[in-house]
């Protein structure tokens, strides 16, 4: 039986099929990764007894590339802000591991990695 729930995270709110990890015992939200604290630890045993557990999270997000510098393969990461006399400067990719710019994705793909970073980053509240 999958037990699904409401996120009660700001900013997300969805209907999704949480996880846990379980060596915490954290239940996290499916679609912004966040800590979801409204399920009971109760139901957090329940979904572990279920196999409805953390898999390795970097491994699961759709957009992991591989880094041509540390061959690593992850999800990449946006690079600070970075603002020149008053105008932010476009963000780059880097890869999680090694922190090196991500230059080999096509652009259209670079470009739909950082809208979703950037959304992810809102949800957070930052
Ligand atoms: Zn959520
Ligand atoms: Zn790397």
């Amino acid at each position: 039986m999958e037990f699904r729930c409401f996120c009660d995270n700001k900013g997300c709110g969805k209907e999704m099929r949480p996880t846990v990890d379980k060596t915490t015992m954290v239940a996290y939200c499916a679609e912004c990764g966040k800590a979801v604290n409204s399920i009971s630890v109760f139901m957090r045993r329940q979904m572990v007894s279920h196999d409805q557990v953390r898999r390795d999270e970097k491994k699961k997000l759709p957009w992991a590339v591989k880094c041509s510098g540390c061959n690593k393969e992850g999800p990449p990461e946006l690079s600070k802000d970075i603002v020149v006399a008053g105008h932010p400067i476009t963000q780059t990719l880097i890869c999680s591991f090694c922190g090196k710019e991500l230059t080999a994705l096509s652009k259209p793909f670079a470009e739909m990695i950082k809208v979703n970073l950037k959304a992810m980053r809102r949800a957070d509240g930052g």
